[in-house]
């Protein structure tokens, strides 16, 4: 029998996160937790710790790190603690890690994702963000490292299935006319303009079909996730913004499309339900098990199909703008939407007012290329401090 693989979960306590253990705990043959990590959650990473007993666990700050290890001593388990925004990279790269499952919220999972990439893990790919801020830098690191990458977004799972085996970033090559991402409006898809003035978090976190972290789920609202995917689709599969195409499909079942030059289109159907991509990304090309219960076509309904809104849902354009623009603009653009989504969940922005923080930093911030990682996370820093002042204006 071969070794089981080694993964490390950045991001454990979330809700990718415990879907991935979810999906690993039902294959310990295959499968082995060294690393978990979490920032704040800690009496989830305890529980966790205690069930997957991984070798090691990293904690946002050292009071943190300090409580951890002092439960886990109590409980008699050995781990080592880690702590800190390095102690991430560091274990993306251990020796014993196969694979990295990247599950961080936001820009914060750039380093880790970009760690793994540079040490030639493979990479499930959840963090969205990573891609977003730095398409080139993240796709040029896997490239070189021989990192395989394997997208955990249902989009781009979809996707990656739908492409001819191998595929290898040649979308001429491959008879590829077009990318079409799958939307499914989110909760507020039927909603008049004028309501979305005072629609709270809690509203905008009840997705239809999808159960999320709180900031993903906000993004789904403002369609400003399905602009981050188009960023994410450019990159991932090496197609030009022109390429690809956003449609509204709100009963989730079908997950996205490639389009064929002779009029061949390939889906990916399946149940909203993440352990699919999970699974899908774990295990390719081999197909496990992920406790998902079969699609039922008798039961589903009809299957629908709708143009995206751009006048009530401006972020999606805005996403399309920056990925033209290119360099750094969709980092700025990412910055901005974290700041807007924090802001909004703490009751401080009004949901339309996401947008607009969104558009004046793209407006107010250069947006010219950086080559590094340094330079997109002073990209990244500055673009906060810009739509901070926009949030406290408005
Ligand atoms: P979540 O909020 O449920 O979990 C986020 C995880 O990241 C938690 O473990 C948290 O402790 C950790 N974290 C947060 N801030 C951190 C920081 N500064 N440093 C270190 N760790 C930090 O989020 P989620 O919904 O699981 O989404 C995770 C990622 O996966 C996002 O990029 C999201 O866009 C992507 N994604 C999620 C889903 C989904 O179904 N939830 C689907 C597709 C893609
Ligand atoms: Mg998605």
């Amino acid at each position: 029998m071969t070794k089981p693989q080694g993964i490390a979960v950045l991001g454990a306590t979330g809700s990718v996160g415990c879907n991935t253990l979810d999906v690993i705990a039902r294959h310990p043959e295959r499968y082995r937790v060294v690393a978990l990590t979490a920032y704040r959650q800690l009496d989830k990473l305890f529980e966790l710790a205690l069930r997957f007993h991984p070798e090691y666990l990293a904690v946002a700050d050292a009071d943190a790190a300090a409580s951890l290890r002092a439960r886990l001593a109590d409980a008699g388990l050995r781990a080592e603690v880690m702590h800190g925004p390095g102690a991430l990279a560091q274990i993306a790269a251990l020796p014993e890690v196969d694979a990295v499952m990247a599950a961080i919220v936001g820009a914060a999972g750039l380093p880790s994702a970009l760690a793994a990439a540079r040490a030639g893990k493979r990479i499930l790919l959840a963090n969205k963000e990573s891609l977003v801020v730095a398409g080139r830098l993240f796709m040029d690191a896997a490239r070189a490292s021989g990192s395989a990458l394997l997208p955990v977004d249902s989009e781009h799972s979809a996707i990656f299935q739908s492409l001819p085996a191998g595929y290898a970033g040649d979308a001429a090559a491959a008879g590829v006319r077009k990318i079409i991402l799958t939307a499914s409006g989110g909760p507020f898809r039927s909603r008049a303009a004028a309501e979305l003035a005072h629609v709270t978090p809690d509203d905008a976190c009840r997705h239809p079909n999808w159960s999320m972290g709180r900031k993903i789920s906000v993004d789904s609202a403002t369609l400003m996730n399905k602009g981050l995917e188009v960023i994410e689709a450019r990159w991932l599969f090496n197609v030009q913004p022109g390429q690809i195409d956003v449609v509204v499909h709100p009963q989730s079942v079908i997950h996205s499309m490639v389009q064929y030059r002779d009029g061949s289109v390939m889906a990916q159907l399946g149940s909203p339900d993440m352990r699919t991509p999970i699974a899908c990304a774990l295990a390719w090309p081999e197909r496990i098990d992920a406790g998902v219960a079969p699609l039922d076509f008798f039961s589903m309904g009809d299957l629908t199909f709708e143009k995206p809104d751009l006048e009530r849902f401006p972020c999606l354009k805005l996403a399309f703008d920056a990925l033209e623009a290119g360099g750094d603009a969709p980092a700025v653009l990412n910055a901005a939407n974290e700041v807007a989504v924090a802001a909004f969940l703490a009751g401080k922005l009004r949901f339309v007012d996401i947008p607009r923080v969104v558009e004046a930093t793209l407006a107010g911030v250069s947006c010219a290329a950086s080559d590094d990682l340094d330079g997109l996370l002073s990209r990244d820093g500055e673009a906060r401090r810009f739509a901070e002042g926009k949030v406290a204006a408005c």
